[in-house]
């Protein structure tokens, strides 16, 4: 119902509703019921689209599923949540969005932000004890609910209610609300609209004035400011521009980005910066362990097996041959401190949880090790969080800590430090990803932050390869012929971080890479110059990243930020486009995204971009087709008003209010809409990003406006005045030659149109280059609105309603002649723009 309502509370509608009652009340009633019939049609329409498009947007959201970590039968397991059941036991980790409600079987400093259900934002500490039975649902402290999400710790809880029967689910029709499709474009347009209104309507007064003094009848002079309102309106705006929006956001959604907010279609056409992970989004994210080292056996290789994106194992049985016991010790102990499981599903293998953990169990499956029953003498867990850079585990007396090699280094006592440290250097320098995995003895049940400082003996490193998708290396080098920078944020290692990033060429061999450490010693000021300077970041946390877009922000750069982790959630809000990943994503990141990549690959940014590039090129392309039109109009009632006779009483009017509207939005709609579906043009990721906060309205625009307008306005009239008098002079009577001469207005008109489509193809290039059918849309739209204008000049009816008379042949063959003369015009126009512009490129380009 608010679509509908908002379709009618618009300003140029208000003025359509008043001109059809002030031509009904002035005895034309059939001209007041036309424009009143357009409005209800238009509302209808608008009302439609906007509402299909909000479907749309409903339905993409749902593309990127929830999913939970159960455990069935002993397992870990990841499944949809759709697929849980009360009774099921599931594990939670920061970043999870809750499943369904839960009862806490065991946490672990749990902290759940329970915006969603209660509308508080700070995050709640959970615990197990038993609250009074008639307690509220936010004092519930051993209760989790759907929809909620975990922002620190970890828990074990039963599931007790799943989907519509949740507190959410129950609430969730009151918080359904209508999504917006309101965009800073589509704000813009209603603030040039208003204007437009206001500017429109005073003309239209003092043309009143004008005809009352040249001596018009009171009738005829109102008639005519209507006829200048209803002409100079560009009705059928609001909805192209909606639906331009809806198929870009429908295009994204193909090439794997899903629009969150609506608004970021038009943002990411302007982008000027893109801040990316690695890990997953430029690499494949399928960790293959490829070396082991330990203190006392050295290097030991593992052929090359990994597992594909889905999981399958590509060589399945590859045993480690004979490995030492020290090198046994290293596999058991890495699994041992580990979450991730390897499952056999449906002929592949599957890894659930995180494909680091993925790697180390499957190097220690090839060892015949059997992760899930090590496991099960687990006692205790510190599970892995990216600030600390480390997991541990405790069982059988002993503690096992894994994670980054300076964290882990740090607390092991008897090292040869710089041997190890070259070690790790040497992986490292090969693009590798190394775990450190180290153990110590203790005689409790329960793990403590304090029984993890220090004390440790390091059994041994695992190096992994993680290859870069050759897609991304495609993708950035596209970002960067367009004019778009690319920089690289990472969690792990710096000479790894490096490695990946030379093999991406995102560094140069003399370059270095920064790490979070360094960035944290800087002043504001000199971490604004760094951040311009560098492009591959290094261990850095999440704080850091919010740091960084906030300098790039205050350079006027347009950033947008990927991220996958609950405390990415601050830089991803900040950024102008937030962009969460699909698969490996937490749920509070995709939360705070304003896109969400279904496959998690860089190459669906860039895509995105281009899209997004390409609905603003189309739109300015519907703007400069439908605006000439409508200063058309208004020139032509203006010169007719001004200068046109009087003849016994009666004036000269080209075009009645009537036939305008049919212009309007017969020909705007067969023929600008399909504009929305116009192919990229050949130099859209060849040019550099869009200034933001550039006008629509861009001086180009308005250039093409008057020229258009000019020509289509002396083509109109001068066939008008031709046709009339040709008429009177062969004594037709004066109301039959002015219906003639007014259908031969509008129909030179509509052929206007056709012919100007064919140039607003492409803003800069002609038809040809762009390729003459790349859009069939366009034709069909022409062949319909030919059909429709035959049964405007034949149909008896037609003439009954809009006053039009049938026309020659000959009559047809002029005004086609006549209105073609806008392609060899506007093709001269973009012609002298192109050299214009090559000779400023040649002036300003600057040696690489
Ligand atoms: P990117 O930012 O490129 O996506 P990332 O987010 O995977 O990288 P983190 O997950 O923060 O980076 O990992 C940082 C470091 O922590 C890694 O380099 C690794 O040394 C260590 N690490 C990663 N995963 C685990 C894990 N499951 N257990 C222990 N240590 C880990």
């Amino acid at each position: 119902m608010r679509v509908l309502v908002r379709q009618i509370h618009n300003p140029l509608i208000w003025v359509l509703i008043g001109a059809g009652a002030l031509a009904m009340s002035l005895g034309k009633p059939i001209d007041g019921a036309v424009v009143l019939g357009v409005v209800v049609v238009n509302a209808v329409i608008g009302f439609l689209q906007e509402f299909r498009a909000g479907r749309a947007i409903e339905a993409l959201i749902e593309l990127v599923p929830d999913f939970a970590t159960v455990v069935r039968n002993g397992t870990r397991l990841t499944v949809p949540v759709a697929e849980l059941v009360p009774g099921d036991i599931v594990q939670l980790a920061s970043g999870d969005k809750v499943p369904a409600d839960v009862r806490l079987l065991d946490v672990r400093n749990l902290q759940v932000e329970e915006a969603a259900l209660t509308g508080e934002s700070v995050p709640v500490a959970k615990s197990t004890a038993p609250v009074e039975a008639e307690s509220a649902t936010a004092d519930r402290r051993s209760m989790a609910y759907g929809g909620t999400l975990v922002t620190y710790g970890t828990s074990t809880a039963v599931v007790v209610a799943t989907g519509g029967d949740t507190e959410l689910g129950r609430i969730s029709s009151l918080l359904e609300g209508a999504s917006k499709l309101e965009t800073p474009l589509t704000r813009a347009m209603a603030r040039v609209a208003t204007w437009l209104t206001v500017a429109i309507s005073v003309v239209a007064a003092l043309l009143i004035g004008v005809g009352l003094a040249r001596g018009y009848p009171f009738v005829d002079a109102v008639l005519a400011g209507i006829t200048l309102a209803v002409g100079a309106i560009p009705e059928g705006l609001p909805a192209i521009i909606t639906i331009a929006l809806a198929i870009g956001v429908q295009r994204m959604a193909r090439r794997r980005a899903v629009i969150r907010r609506l608004p970021a279609v038009e943002t990411l056409g302007s982008t000027t910066v893109v801040c990316t992970d690695k890990t997953g989004t430029l690499t494949r994210n399928e960790m293959t362990v490829q070396e082991l080292w330990t203190p006392d056996s050295g290097v030991y290789r593992l052929s090359g097996v990994g597992y594909a994106p889905d999981g399958e194992l590509l060589h399945g049985a590859d045993p480690v041959a004979e490995p030492r016991a020290d090198v046994q010790a290293l596999l058991r102990s890495a699994v041992l401190c580990s979450d991730a499981t390897v499952t056999f599903e449906d002929g592949a293998w599957r890894v659930h949880g995180d494909p680091t953990e993925g790697a180390l169990v499957v190097a220690a499956r090839k060892a015949g090790i059997d992760p899930e029953r090590e496991r099960r003498s687990r006692l205790d867990t510190a599970p892995f969080e990216s600030e600390r850079q480390f997991m541990a585990t405790l069982q059988a007396g002993e503690i096992l800590l894994k994670g980054a090699p300076e964290v882990i280094l740090a607390r092991c006592d008897d090292l040869d430090r710089d041997a190890v440290d070259d070690e790790v250097e040497r992986m490292a320098t090969q693009g590798m990803r190394v775990l450190a995995v180290a153990r110590r003895a203790h005689p409790g049940s329960s793990l403590d932050d304090a029984d993890l400082g220090g004390g440790f003996e390091l059994l041994g490193l695992q190096g992994m390869i993680d290859p870069p998708r050759p897609e991304a290396i495609v993708a950035i080098a596209a970002c960067h012929r367009a004019g778009i920078t690319v920089k690289m944020i990472t969690g792990d290692h710096r000479l790894t971080a490096e490695a990946i990033a030379r093999e991406l060429d995102l560094l140069a061999a003399s370059d270095r890479a920064l790490t979070g450490a360094e960035l944290a010693r800087l002043s504001d000021a000199e971490f604004a110059v760094t951040v311009a300077r560098t492009n591959v970041f290094a261990r850095v946390a999440p704080e850091h990243k919010l740091r960084l877009v906030r300098a790039l922000q205050a350079q006027g750069e347009v950033v947008a930020m990927t991220g996958d982790g609950v405390n990415d959630a601050p830089a991803l809000k900040q950024a102008d486009i937030g962009v969460a990943m699909g698969i490996t994503g937490t749920a509070a990141s995709k939360e705070a995204a304003d896109i969400v990549l279904a496959d998690d690959n860089f190459a669906s940014i860039a895509a995105a971009i281009e899209e997004g590039r390409r609905v603003y090129d189309n739109l300015v392309k519907a703007l400069a087709f439908v605006l000439p039109t409508n200063l058309g109009f208004a020139l032509v009632i203006l010169l007719s008003v001004l200068f046109f006779p009087i003849e016994d009483g009666v004036p000269l009017l080209p075009m009645e209010p009537a036939q305008l509207l049919w212009i309007n939005l017969v020909a705007t709609v067969a023929l600008a809409l399909p504009l929305a579906f116009e192919a990229k043009e050949p130099d859209l990721m060849l040019r550099p990003p869009r200034r933001p906060g550039a006008p629509i309205l861009s001086r180009f625009v308005l250039a093409r406006t008057a020229v258009v307008a000019a020509l289509m306005t002396a083509g109109a009239v001068g066939l008008f005045l031709w046709e009339y008098y040709l008429e009177v002079d062969r004594s037709v009577p004066q109301a039959a030659a002015l219906a003639e001469a007014q259908t031969m207005a509008v129909t030179t008109m509509i052929l206007f149109q056709v012919f100007y489509l064919l140039n607003c193809r492409s803003l800069r290039d002609s038809a040809r280059t762009i390729g003459l059918w790349t859009n069939p849309a366009v034709y069909l739209g022409i062949s319909v609105l030919l059909l429709l204008q035959l049964g405007f000049v034949y149909l008896p009816f037609m003439h009954e309603l809009f006053g039009s008379a049938p026309l020659t042949l000959d009559a047809w063959l002029v005004a086609g002649l006549v209105s073609a003369t806008v392609l060899p015009v506007i093709s001269l126009e973009k012609w002298e723009r192109r050299v214009r512009q090559k000779k400023n490129k040649e002036v300003r380009v600057a040696p690489p």
